[in-house]
């Protein structure tokens, strides 16, 4: 696997398997692999000739520079991971490299409520942050395919978006959420809960499955309440939000009418952890 840090070189190392017209999937990540990134990774060697990562830790997407700077990072064991499942090349650059002198490009794109509900809301600036990586990312590595978590479904929506607006061509492929035995949704942040939280995580998921079987024989409010109370039964939990929407446009849904493509997604602060997660609703 070749191991690129300069947005020139990559540039470089991708041109000749272009003009050969391969095609080249992109998986971005912000490191601290688990198998939930490695699910990303086979897939994208499945579907295409080459297969490049990324790993940036984006300050520009971090909305609380403590979370930022606790960001798990382990470049050796992540490259070691990548090389074993046949990821073909890492990019890694330094945060310099990306944004010479502190200036980060212009991010103009419209995107109406769907980058300010939800983690927009509560994440001030983190979506424009995530654009403006991933449009300079895809700019660098010119991907076929981009493969994103559904894990995080409002950026998936969110970039997909993006392609769209701006015409960029590229497929944009969400994938399934990758969990632990108990339920759990892999994320690099588990690795900051303690034992005594990572033992309960799972009421999260089990809370949203719960959502999920109650579906629309319960009206949108009492699902909501409900799984508000649920989740914070344990004193260790604090609900930042717990909503259900269409799934497309992430638009709150008020109450069931003909509505039969919908999500229920919540943020959750277990101790001082932040975690997220969703489950698709009547698919
Ligand atoms: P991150 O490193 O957290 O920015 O994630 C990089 C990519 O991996 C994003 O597209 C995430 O949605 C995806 N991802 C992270 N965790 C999971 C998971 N448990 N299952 C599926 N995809 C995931």
């Amino acid at each position: 696997m070749k191991e690129i840090s300069k947005i020139k070189e990559a540039k470089l190392w991708i041109k000749p398997h272009l003009k050969k017209g391969l095609r080249i999937g992109f998986v971005p990540t912000m490191g601290a692999l688990h198998e939930g990134h490695l699910r990303l990774i086979r897939q994208s060697k499945q579907e295409n000739d080459i297969t490049v990562c990324s790993i940036f830790v984006n300050p520009v997407q971090f909305n609380n520079p403590d979370d930022l700077a606790k960001y798990p990072r382990n470049i050796v064991q992540d490259a070691r991971m990548l090389k074993s499942n046949g990821c073909d090349m890492l990019f890694s650059p330094e945060v310099e490299e990306m944004y010479p002198d502190g200036k980060t490009p212009n991010n103009d794109i419209e995107f109406g409520m769907l980058d300010k509900v939800m983690e927009g809301k509560f994440r001030p600036g983190h979506f424009k942050g995530v654009v403006i990586v991933v449009r300079k990312l895809f700019d660098i590595l010119s991907p076929s395919n981009a493969y994103f978590g559904k894990k995080d479904y409002q950026q998936l929506m969110v970039i997909t978006r993006m392609k769209e607006i701006l015409g960029l061509p590229v497929n944009i492929i969400g994938c399934e959420t990758v969990r632990e035995d108990d339920g759990l949704a892999m994320s690099s942040r588990n690795l900051r809960l303690t034992i005594g939280e990572r033992q309960v995580a799972r009421r999260i998921f089990e809370v949203l499955c719960k959502v999920r079987e109650k579906g629309s024989k319960t009206p949108v409010w009492e699902l909501k309440e409900w799984a508000n109370k649920k989740i914070q039964e344990d004193s260790r939990f604090r609900v930042e939000y717990f909503e259900i929407a269409e799934r497309e446009t992430l638009m709150p849904i008020e109450n069931w009418g003909q509505k039969t493509q919908a999500v229920a997604l919540t943020a959750v602060y277990l101790g001082d952890v932040r975690l997220i997660d969703n489950v698709e609703l009547f698919s």
